[in-house]
């Protein structure tokens, strides 16, 4: 079974806070065999780390900021415009051949998606039903229970922007330990979901980093 943390930030995100060095020097230490680089609106972190060289296997993507919500896509090295409604997201995503996964179904005050839940998930390949960031830990079994009502394969991610968290949502999955077969096996749900929640210290402490910036950026703006 490979350990993969499927959701992953790297400073190429607007609030992620570690370079994509430390990410992967993390994930080694943490036993991880394939992280997926999941930036928000940019491909950029994942090309950058497609280059470096590491024990640890890089699974190329993007969470899309679509106008109901997130939604992440493995396995792409081309960007999706953000602000495009979910199912177009959806639909330019399979055509470049991308993986998806519902985030964070039930973080709707963090941008899980605002629309009819199972018109979401049968839209896409794979829930995800661990997420550590989750404020309500019992958000995630919501989320578990209604991918496996609507028959869909369950995964787990940390969400982590900062290094320390990588590693905190693990997916195992039955796999060889390249980009294709773990993507397949997503589809197929050889997945097994587990992790641990993120400390809710550290995450209120990046929350209200992220609320100053945003003001800071309010206040410019004006
Ligand atoms: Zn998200
Ligand atoms: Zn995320």
């Amino acid at each position: 079974m490979l350990r993969c943390d499927l959701h992953v930030h790297t400073n190429f995100s607007r609030d992620g806070e570690s370079s994509v060095e430390d990410i992967l020097e993390r994930a080694e230490r943490n036993g991880l065999d394939a992280i997926a680089i999941v930036d928000h609106d940019t491909v950029e972190g994942s090309l950058y780390a497609l280059k470096k060289r590491s024990n640890v296997l890089v699974i190329p993507g993007i969470e899309v900021s679509t106008r109901q919500g997130h939604l992440l896509v493995l396995g792409i090295t081309e960007v999706i415009p953000a602000g495009m409604d979910f199912f177009e997201t959806v639909r330019v995503a399979r055509e470049k051949g991308g993986l998806l996964i519902l985030p964070h179904p039930y973080h709707q005050w963090r941008h899980g998606v605002a629309i009819k839940l199972k018109t979401a998930i049968d839209a896409v390949d794979a829930v995800e039903s661990f997420n550590s960031r989750y404020i309500v830990g019992s958000a995630n079994k919501k989320a578990g229970r209604k991918a496996k009502f609507f028959g869909k394969p369950c995964v787990a991610g940390s969400d982590a922007h900062n290094a320390r968290f990588v590693g905190y949502g693990v997916t195992l999955i039955d796999a060889e330990k390249n980009v294709s077969s773990i993507l397949s096996a997503i589809r197929q749900a050889k997945t097994e979901p587990t992790g641990k929640m993120t400390p809710l210290r550290s995450y209120t402490r990046q929350s209200l980093k992220n609320t100053k910036r945003k003001i800071i950026r309010r206040v410019h703006k004006r």
